[in-house]
């Protein structure tokens, strides 16, 4: 087993669809299993592959708990156990709030999984309705999908961000995680070339977030067929962190792992032959692409 990329591991539903889940070792110990909730994806972002497909189906609450169940079972102490469950696979979690609320549940309860709630990850592009529930019904961490400085570039990359823009999102967030005692949100950034890369970007990202309890953690790019963009060289992405960084933010760095294999964030599922439409790009970042 080739676990340096992470395992891919796919389940036949009954109806014939099929769902993945990748399980990520990490060099400090850690092994998270990455679950889907959703068959496709309805938010068609459009760095994403799973966008492509468009939304296919909800996944019931027991399709999603297996996913966890069935790599815990699959990683013998041989490989160590599973110590983290994030909602990243297929589809927009909460899109599919009352399914992941109750899988997330299930998955921290002393009769269930028994996860710690730090430990479990729901991410989310900026349903702000949606946020505003979970936070109410779930101690669970809570990851925002951010991947933009602007509502220019977030209108393009993210359609969501047409109903729900940054000062509507990020200003739910801080009202919201005021009253959760020591919760911090981690917002993923995926950094594209020329689109939200820039150091102007890290000062506007900068501001965005003050006041809010968080995390910054940026992603590499995965490039795939059907993507027009290009990832941040590892130069830049060091630059961009280290200005976050000597600016008080609390920032990681993810390397990529996994994008020989179509297993990595934003790149799993299977396109069909209609597809959600590709959106044009703002004038000035056409030559980004
Ligand atoms: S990034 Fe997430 S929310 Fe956006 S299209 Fe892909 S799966 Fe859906």
């Amino acid at each position: 087993m080739e676990l340096e990329r992470g395992l891919q591991i796919l389940f036949n539903l009954d109806d014939g669809m099929v769902i993945e889940t990748i399980v990520i070792p990490c060099s400090t110990g850690r092994t998270t299993v990455c679950v889907s909730s959703q068959v496709g994806c309805a938010m068609n972002c459009q760095f994403c592959y799973t966008g492509r497909m468009g939304l296919r189906k909800h996944l019931r609450t027991s399709e999603i708990v297996e996913q966890a169940v069935f790599a815990r079972r699959l990683f013998s102490s041989e490989f160590g156990s599973i110590t983290n469950v994030v909602f990243m696979g297929m589809g927009e979690p909460l899109h599919n709030i009352e399914n992941v609320l109750k899988a997330s549940a299930i998955m921290v309860d002393d009769q269930g999984l028994h996860f710690s709630p730090r430990k479990v990850t729901v991410s989310t592009s900026g349903l702000v309705p949606q946020i505003k529930h979970f936070l109410s019904k779930s101690n669970c961490a809570l990851a925002v999908s951010l991947n933009a400085t602007t509502d220019e570039v977030r209108n393009w990359i993210m359609p969501i961000n047409r109903k729900y823009n940054l000062s509507l999102l990020l200003g739910t967030l801080k009202e919201e995680i005021r009253s959760k005692h020591r919760y911090k949100v981690l917002f993923e950034y995926v950094m594209l070339a020329g689109v939200n890369d820039s150091i102007e970007d890290a000062k506007r990202l900068i501001e965005l977030i003050r006041g809010i309890p968080c995390k910054i953690n940026l992603i590499s790019f995965n490039p795939h067929s059907g993507s027009r963009f290009r990832p941040t060289t590892d130069e830049k992405m060091v630059e961009f962190r280290n200005f976050l960084a000597s600016a008080g933010c609390v920032v990681f760095m993810r390397p990529s792992r996994g994008d020989d294999r179509m297993a990595a964030c934003g790149q799993l599922g299977e396109p069909g032959v209609i597809q959600p439409p590709m959106l044009r790009p703002p004038p000035r970042f056409q030559m980004a692409l």
